[in-house]
Formats: structure tokens, sequence, C-alpha cells
């Protein structure tokens, strides 16, 4: 089997791996129907996070089971399943209170950018779809594994109601899939932040209501200037860094809610600042697992339309143009086809 292995900052390559094999009883291995790059893959690809030996890559995916292990009751082979980019169990207590990322036995799902892979926890990792589903619907499927749900745990984070005025700080996958997820909470005004020109038109088309261009302090006072001075009721905050944060943090008003699920990179708070800010944070790994069925419902219903973030469908084996495209902002997200 081959997959995308990073070597070096800027070095990934396609090669032939081993291929995945049943280890625990538990476990189920797919045949990748489709995956992608995430803007957090860029972290090692950019040697932010540094790259001590070569690693797998990818996280992201859906595809058909072909075997599962003798303890998997709810997976069958034949089946078309998502799963999010941890394996929980779905039982143990912070699973059911809706925070699988912080599973008790959870486990990082790595080596996506390959022809097959290896989930463990299968039964309670995965969600099958009730049919094959028709291949037009597989980028938006693919976005439920991450993308799309990190944008909707934003919103849910940030506790978005009808009728609220939402910002979105950062114009990646993330955000722009937030502005469709505050959408479809019912927000009213959505402000998105943004001065790309394709990501701009890709945010309108998700709900955006107003673009702010300006960043960092000149951002908030826009926002401020759009909200009578008051801030917005839910900020959702996708990029990580220091600035962001801020940007988040200061644009929302006293009472509201920030959303944080961009990875912080060197972010750090001023307790004295949040004390008298009054603002409500909460964010983290995304719980993906906790909206797979509602999200696979609204995809193959038609009533939400994720996969357009994907601007650039490559084969799989086509993978470091992929990461180059990404890293040169290029692209806004990369789609592989085996
Ligand atoms: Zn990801
Ligand atoms: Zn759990």
């Amino acid at each position: 089997m081959r997959g995308a292995v990073l070597y070096a900052p800027g070095d990934v390559r396609f090669e032939e791996r081993d291929a995945p094999k049943i280890i625990e009883p538990t476990d189920a291995i797919i045949r990748m129907s489709a995956t992608c790059v995430c803007g957090s893959d860029l972290w090692s690809y950019r040697g932010i996070n540094p790259v001590t030996e070569p690693a797998p890559m990818g996280h992201e995916y859906c595809g058909i089971v072909e075997e599962v292990g003798r303890a998997v009751t709810s997976i069958k082979p034949g089946r078309f399943v998502i799963g999010s980019f941890f394996a929980s169990d779905n039982t143990c207590p912070n699973c059911r209170a809706g925070y699988q990322s912080s599973c008790q036995h959870k486990e990082f799902v790595g080596g996506a950018q390959a022809g097959r892979l290896r989930v463990p926890l299968a039964d309670g990792t995965l969600v099958a779809t009730p049919d094959v589903p028709a291949d037009d619907l597989i980028p938006s499927l693919l976005t439920l594994s991450d993308v799309m749900g990190t944008g909707w745990f934003a919103a849910d984070a940030a506790n978005v109601k009808p009728g609220m005025t939402v910002a979105v700080v950062g114009d990646g996958a993330v955000g722009l899939l937030g502005v469709l997820s505050a959408k479809r909470m019912g927000a009213e005004r959505i402000i998105a932040m943004s001065r790309h020109e394709s990501r701009q038109k890709l945010a309108r088309e998700f709900g955006a209501t107003d673009l702010v261009t300006e960043r960092g302090d000149e951002g908030v006072a826009r926002i401020k200037e759009l909200t009578k001075g008051i801030g917005a009721d839910a900020v959702l905050e996708c990029v990580g860094t220091q600035e962001s944060m801020m940007q988040a943090i200061r644009s929302t008003r006293p009472g509201g809610s920030v959303g944080y699920v961009g990875v912080p990179h060197g972010v750090e708070l001023n307790g004295e600042e949040l004390f008298f800010a009054h603002v409500r944070l909460h964010g983290g790994p995304a719980p993906v697992r906790r909206f797979l069925p509602e999200l696979i419902d609204l995809v193959l219903s038609g009533k939400i339309n994720p996969g357009k973030v994907f601007d650039l469908t490559l084969s799989l084996d086509q993978v470091a143009e992929g990461y180059r495209a990404m890293d040169e902002r290029r692209a806004i997200k990369t789609l592989l086809r085996p």
C-alpha cells in the first residue's frame, strides 16, 4: 500500500508503507473513498511543529469497511463510514457528556492519506451511512471527519442561537464552515473576517452578511462599528495565534461567547483583561463524533454542502502538490481521491 509520509519540512513523499492490519479486536480497516490535507498538517509541513522522524500523514477519512476485529459488533464490512480524527469508545463519562475528543481511551487516528486505514475502537468511532452514498456527496461527507465538525463545534461552543450577530475570525476551511454552521444555527448577521477574494466569495455563499478585511485592533474596531459599539454575541476563533485569539475576545460583547478551535500556537491570555471582558471562552479539539449523525443527515438531505471548501481535487499520488498548493495559499483545501 502506498501513502503520504512527511520526512522534513516541505518534503512529503507518496511511498510504499505497510498495509494496516487488525491489531486490537476492536479495530476496523477501511478502504479510503477520499481523504484530504488539513490546515493543521501545515504546522508540520512548515516546520512549526518539529519533524523528528518520517511521519505518515492525514487524519480525515471516509470509506468502505473491509475488515473488522472479532469484538466489533455494530460496524459491518461493506458499509460506508465516517469517523473522527480521535478514536473514542463513545461509552465513557466524557464521551457520554459529548466530549469524545477527550475520551478516556482516545487515540489519534493518523496515516489517513493512504489507500487503507486502521481505525481503533471502531464501534465507538465510526458512523455508517444508510447506503453507500452517491459519488458527488463524498466530498461533503468527508468534511464531517474534521473540518465541518470543527466549524460546527466552534459555533456550538460560542453558543450561537437564532437571531444572533456572529463574527468569524479566520478564513481557512474551518472558518468558512464556521460561517455555514452559524447560518444553519440561525444567526441573523454573520461577519466574516477575510481579505482574500475567493474566500470572501465562499463566505458569502455560506451565509456571511458582512465582510471585514482589517485584522488585529483595527479588525476589532470594525466589528464594534458594525455592532453599535457593543461587539458580537458570539465569535468563532478559527486560527490559533495570539493576534486572532485577542481579536476574538475583544470583538465579543460583555456576556457573549468565544468558541475557539484554532490549535493555539504561543497564545497567552492576560487574566486581568479576561476578568474585565466578561466573555465566556470554550473550545478545544472538536468532539466531531458528537455531531456526526446530525451532520450526515444534513448532507444526505442536501441541506448543507460543506464539500464546496475543496477547491482543488488531486489523485492521492499527487499529495505533495496538494500540500504545496495549500502552503502557498493557492488552494483553500485539497481533496485527495485514491
Ligand atoms: Zn484536520
Ligand atoms: Zn470515551
